[in-house]
């Protein structure tokens, strides 16, 4: 990782050092922070040669060798001081709450211009709506592309920006063209490396974000900051990693919970962390108490399925999703818990 004197290098100046690194048949990605930009070394970086050579141009600060297999998402990274705003709010600073429906229903589009309203009133900074959806029954209902304008149209109406789910190249570039603020990455696909590379290089020149969930099943943290770090490798590093629960399940639960991954992803990554009590659980009534454990993990955000009618929605709906009343108790105390662990300082 090459870090600049400067906030950006000039064009000649990343002339250079590609030029450099190229001899030893290595290359540059800028990752585009919010403070400053650094620079990726793509390839072998041990060559001491190299190293030295990039180290002695006058405009280069120093050059950082992380010794990880996510050397942009390690807590050691420059980009610790990346902050990542959506909805107006800068995670970390302020508790961020997304919250919608499961599954928009092409049939019923009122329910979701009803829900999304009901969600900003509860407090929600974004809104969730499935528009394809990955269903481990063939037979069952899979989305529908039309659902994208409801989506978009939700989110014209109530200023909220939108998040939804894709699980390939086509839907990513659909969800991009119709101006999808946060693509998400479900906890079936969060290992298909081909798809989080083609939404990395998606999303290089944007400033969308990728809503990551955990895998289904469960595998070490480095495997879940590491599918991160094949997003953020080409240069957008608006990343937030979502425990969603994982199998097996803990019995009566959908999934096993999985919010006090939380403390032991803050120790590896500086990746603001955004859990999803939802999936984790799979049942409204239990929704609310994983919720409040994963603020008290220390958990940045919450996602959570809510809908103005459960029992007449489609996909999770019916069974997990909460009605705004229940949503906005939550949120309260949600953020009655995020204050006792941020005390204003005096
Ligand atoms: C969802 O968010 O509706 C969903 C299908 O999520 P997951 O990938 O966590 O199952
Ligand atoms: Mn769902």
């Amino acid at each position: 990782m090459i870090l600049p004197k400067s906030n950006r290098l000039t064009p000649d100046q990343l002339a250079e050092i590609t030029a450099v690194v190229a001899e030893f048949g290595c290359q540059i990605q800028p990752i585009i922070g919010a403070v400053r930009t650094i620079y990726a070394i793509v390839g072998d970086e041990r060559d001491e040669l190299m190293i030295n050579r990039l180290e002695g141009l006058s405009y280069i600060d120093r050059i950082d060798r992380i010794q990880s297999p996510f050397k942009l998402m390690d807590r050691r990274s420059d980009l610790a001081s990346h902050r990542i705003t959506v909805g107006g709010i800068t995670l970390g600073e302020e508790l961020f709450i997304i919250a919608g429906q499961c599954t928009i229903d092409p049939k019923n589009p009122n329910f979701f211009f009803e829900t999304a309203a009901a969600v900003k009133e509860a407090g929600a900074h974004s809104l969730r709506g499935g528009v394809w959806k990955p269903r481990t029954n063939p037979y069952t209902f899979q989305g529908d592309a039309k659902s994208l304008d409801i989506l978009m149209e939700a989110s014209r109406r109530t200023g909220l920006p939108v998040d939804a789910e894709v699980m390939d190249e086509t839907q990513l570039q659909l969800a991009l063209a119709a101006g999808v603020h946060m693509l998400q990455v479900g906890a079936r696909n969060a290992l298909n490396y081909s798809l989080l590379r083609a939404i990395g290089r998606a999303v290089a020149e944007r400033d969308t974000v990728v809503l990551l969930k955990r895998a289904l099943h469960m595998g070490p943290l480095s495997e879940f900051i590491s599918a991160a770090e094949y997003i953020a490798a080409f240069g957008n590093p608006n990343i937030l990693l979502c425990p969603r629960g994982t199998a097996p399940t803990l019995d009566g639960y959908r999934n096993h919970p999985d919010e006090s991954i939380t403390p032991l992803l803050k120790e590896k990554t500086w990746a603001p962390v955004v859990v999803d009590p939802s999936h984790s659980v799979g049942k409204a009534a239990y929704v609310p108490a994983c919720a409040l454990a994963a603020v008290a993990y220390g958990a940045d955000g919450l996602c959570i399925e809510a809908h103005v009618h459960p029992s007449q929605g489609i996909g999770d709906d019916p069974k997990q999703a909460l009605t705004p009343e229940v949503l906005a108790e939550t949120i309260v105390q949600a953020k009655q818990i995020w204050a006792l662990r941020h005390p204003v300082k005096v």
